[in-house]
């Protein structure tokens, strides 16, 4: 299993996990995670530093690194000569996460498109796909994604929770989605109903960590070792085994984010 999204090096308060991020990982390892995407997206550079860090310290971990939209506000022209320098990493493997939170609405609406769009141009010059965050702001996302020529890298729906017709759409310019432990929720309608109709080999699987634990762990902490119950619900909706949405949301991985996610988890990381 590959969790191709969670802050498991993350700088902020909440998101200490016992053991730290080497306990963390080695209990991903435990529970047959193979390669975790350790994404650092806050609003300085201290975050994005952790990411690179820990895909360089562990083995089977690679790094998302850019500037969150609840930071946008935070972007000037230094932490921006950041954001280009940490992308260039070759542990980075995406761009992200970046686009709009219309929700939280943390940073200016206008700020968020401003800074979403410097994103998809460095993807573009980076030749790396993009890691999408998107909430309340679906149309206003595609739109700029097609008018920013992100299908030239394309990349992934992070966190998918909108609804069938965006994840449609977003599939139709290229994108894959990720879907995460909400998918395990009793309300999960409109989720259910994309991994339904979506490509398998299309699909992605994710925890977020340490947000969305899936049921049963659900209000808890989430770890990347959850993992597996988002599969679960995602084979059982598929009316496939275990295995088979496994082996293809690993290739699926792969094929995206390139040959470094075949590295391995160590078992005592
Ligand atoms: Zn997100
Ligand atoms: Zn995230």
């Amino acid at each position: 299993m590959i969790d191709t999204h969670a802050h498991v090096a993350a700088t902020w308060e909440g998101a200490e996990y016992p053991g730290g991020t080497a306990g963390v990982l080695a209990r991903a390892a435990a529970a047959g995670v193979e390669h975790v995407i350790c994404v650092g997206a806050g609003g300085d550079a201290a975050e994005m530093a952790s990411a690179v860090a820990c895909a360089r310290t562990f083995a089977g971990v690679s790094a998302i690194t850019g500037i969150h939209p609840h930071d946008a506000k935070n972007v000037d022209a230094a932490l921006w000569k950041l954001v280009q320098e940490m992308c260039a990493h070759p542990e980075v493997v995406a761009v992200g996460e970046t686009g709009l939170d219309f929700h939280y609405d943390s940073s200016p609406r206008d700020v968020q498109v401003a800074v979403f769009r410097q994103h998809i141009q460095l993807a573009r010059a980076l030749h790396k796909p993009l890691c999408i965050h998107t909430r309340e702001a679906e149309d206003l996302t595609l739109q700029i994604l097609r008018e920013e020529r992100a299908e030239e890298v394309g990349g992934v729906i992070h966190c998918f929770s909108g609804t069938c017709a965006f994840g449609l759409a977003a599939l139709e310019l290229g994108f894959y989605l990720s879907i995460p432990g909400i998918v395990t929720f009793k309300k999960a309608g409109e989720i259910v109903e994309t991994v339904v109709q979506a490509p398998l080999d299309r699909l992605l699987v994710e925890t977020d960590s340490p947000f969305l634990a899936p049921i049963p762990y659900r209000g808890k902490r989430n770890e990347p070792a959850y993992v597996v119950e988002t599969l679960k619900k995602m084979a059982e909706v598929k009316g496939l085994s275990v295995a088979e949405v496994e082996r293809a949301t690993n290739a699926n991985a792969v094929r995206l984010f390139g040959p470094r996610l075949l590295a391995k988890l160590a078992p005592e990381s």
